[in-house]
Formats: structure tokens, sequence, C-alpha cells
């Protein structure tokens, strides 16, 4: 895989292409065992999750159907909300499924806390969750991720999914921008000029 060079808006990288694939394969492994013999359903949390959901799942070796799920926290800041909303459900009946859900980043566990009580509340089987990442010091509940790519401290990520403004969601890699970037007024983004 050819690695790109580190984006100027960056101050680091925190997880490269290449750890990034070995987190994947280690995974994928793991829910091979959960899942072997059943056919879960997928749950998906956008937007953020779409970059790890794609190459977690070519590690799987089991049948799976896929769903979506959307909810909001950030609403685009570098801060978490304690108010989280689900505008996005699936039309089908999770009853009797084994739901894994899928996210990039766990913090408060709010959200991933809120999604899993509502698919148990419409009778899935079983119901695990999968992140990329884990912030536990960001937690205002006792939710604990079933799998856990990796652990981080309490820093805003961007990279692989995750944005800032909804931008950087293409960047390959998992990283922390420059301050001069998160403290800059909204309107000298550079996405912004020439609006
Ligand atoms: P929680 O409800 O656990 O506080 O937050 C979950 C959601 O907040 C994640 O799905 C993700 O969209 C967003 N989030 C949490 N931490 C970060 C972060 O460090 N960077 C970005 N870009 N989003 C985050």
């Amino acid at each position: 895989m050819k690695s790109q060079p580190i984006h100027p808006d960056f101050d680091r990288v925190l997880l490269n292409e290449k750890e990034i694939e070995t987190i994947c394969k280690e995974l994928g492994a793991k829910l091979n065992k959960e899942y072997a013999g059943k056919v879960p359903t997928i749950l998906a949390v956008l937007k953020g999750v779409t970059p790890f959901l794609t190459d977690l799942s070519k590690e799987f070796t089991f049948y799976c159907d896929y769903e979506y799920v959307a909810s909001s926290s950030y609403h685009g800041g570098v801060v978490t909300s304690n108010w989280v909303e689900i505008y996005l459900w699936p039309r089908l009946t999770l009853r009797n499924k084994d739901v894994l859900i899928v996210e990039d980043i766990v913090d408060s566990g709010l959200t991933i806390q809120k999604i899993k009580q509502k698919a148990l509340s419409e009778g899935a089987k079983s119901v695990k969750v999968v992140t990329l990442l884990d912030k536990p010091e960001g937690r205002k509940t006792k939710f604990v991720p079933d799998y856990i790519g990796k652990t981080i401290p309490k820093l805003f990520v961007v990279g692989y999914g995750m944005d800032f403004d909804e931008k950087y969601r293409n960047i390959p890699y998992v990283g922390v921008l420059k301050p001069s970037m998160i403290n800059m007024n909204p309107k000298d983004y550079p996405w912004k000029k020439g609006e």
C-alpha cells in the first residue's frame, strides 16, 4: 500500500495505514470466531465508520447482512454533547438477529449505548460492539465495547472516516490536527475560501 505524505493541517499521525490494516486483520479473526456458523446483521454507525467497515468486512468469513444507523452528538465540533439523536434506523426488524454494531470511535459511550439499547428493545438475540478506537477517559456511561482496535487518550482525532467540520474523512490514516487548525475562526477554514 502506498502511503501519503502527512496532510499539512495535521500535527501528527496516531494510527498509520499499516497499523490500521493489522488491526482490521486481528479484529476480523476474532469476529470470525464469534460469528462462525451465525449470520449476523452488521449495524454500521454512519458516517465515520465507512472506511473501517469496508476494510474490516473484507476479513469476514461468515455470511452477514448490512444495515446502517446514523446519529449525531458532535455537531461538527470537537467536543461531544450529552444529547444523542438517532435519525436513521433500519426498516427491517432486528428481532432474533445477532447484531454487530460497527463504530469508528467510542468517547462518552452515549451514542453506542443508545443504539445498543434500541437494538435490544427490538428483540435482537445478541448485540456486540466493535470499534476501531476507544477513548475510555471520555466515558459518561459504564459502556465497554466488546472488541476494540486501539485504546487512545482523550484526544480529538480525524481521518479514516472521522471528521472536523465534515472534512478529512478521506485521509487514509488517523491523526491529530494542528492547534492552529482547531482554534481557527470557522470563517477562515481553507474550505470556506471563495464562499
Ligand atoms: P460518544 O457518544 O461516544 O461520545 O461519541 C461517538 C461519536 O462521536 C462517534 O461516532 C464520532 O462520530 C464522534 N467522535 C467521538 N470522538 C471523536 C473524535 O475524536 N474525533 C471525531 N472526528 N469524532 C469523534
